[in-house]
């Protein structure tokens, strides 16, 4: 089974990748939990390429496509060789945020990140995808305790383009229902932990 977490900056979803991924291996299930950009050596080189560019930082199709390529080298080296295990995969990011971040808010457009997607990934997508939401006041003060640390962020982005990606990730929830669980990212960790397990517990099954 493949999960992916999805949110913008500070809405708290690389805690609750986490904590799920604990949560699969208590019941002794073998859980990788990996994240975006990154994963693998390669990707985790190109991951260093985005965050701290070399130059003027990177045009946004440019930036589009070391994402893309990021993701086929998790895909090809880490994720389908786990899932072809029989392993859970926990990924903190993954198609979507490219959706959010470059599609959308980079103006580059849902068609073209998908056929970066499905070229290099051959279009694999998770089993379900948890968007993680926060008020956008929580946002801010989660980020601005954050500032001393930008070292995991790309910068030159203000609070209205985080409000813009938070508000994409929710409506491509809406568009595919079956894809995606919206969870509230409101409150402890381990309240928010509770309501992805909801979400998520019915997959043991399937
Ligand atoms: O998940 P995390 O916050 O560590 O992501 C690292 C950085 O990469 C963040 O600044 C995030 O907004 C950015 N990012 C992006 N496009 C993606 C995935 C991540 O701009 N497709």
């Amino acid at each position: 089974r493949f999960i992916a977490f999805e949110g913008g900056e500070g809405t708290g979803k690389s805690t609750q990748a986490r904590l799920l991924a604990e949560r699969l291996r208590a019941r002794n299930l073998d859980t990788v939990l990996t994240r975006e950009p990154g994963g693998t050596p390669g990707a985790e080189a190109i991951r260093t390429l985005l965050l701290d560019p070399p130059g003027e930082g990177w045009p946004m199709r440019a930036e589009a496509l070391l994402f893309a390529a990021a993701r086929a080298d998790h895909v090809a080296q880490l994720i389908r060789p786990a899932l072809s295990h029989g392993k859970w995969v926990v990924c903190d990011r993954f198609l979507d945020s490219s959706r959010a971040y470059q599609g959308l808010a980079g103006d580059l457009g849902d068609d073209l990140v998908r056929a970066l997607h499905d070229r290099g990934s051959e279009g694999l997508l998770p089993d379900l995808t948890v968007v993680i939401t926060a008020d956008a006041e929580t946002i801010a003060s989660r980020l601005s305790a954050r500032d001393g640390d930008t070292s995991d962020a790309i910068g030159g982005r203000d609070a209205s383009y985080h409000a813009r990606v938070n508000a994409a990730f929710v409506r491509f929830a809406e568009a595919e229902p079956d894809r995606f669980a919206v969870v509230d990212g409101m409150g402890e960790p381990d309240q928010v932990a509770e309501r992805v397990w909801q979400a998520v517990s019915p997959l043991l099954d399937g």
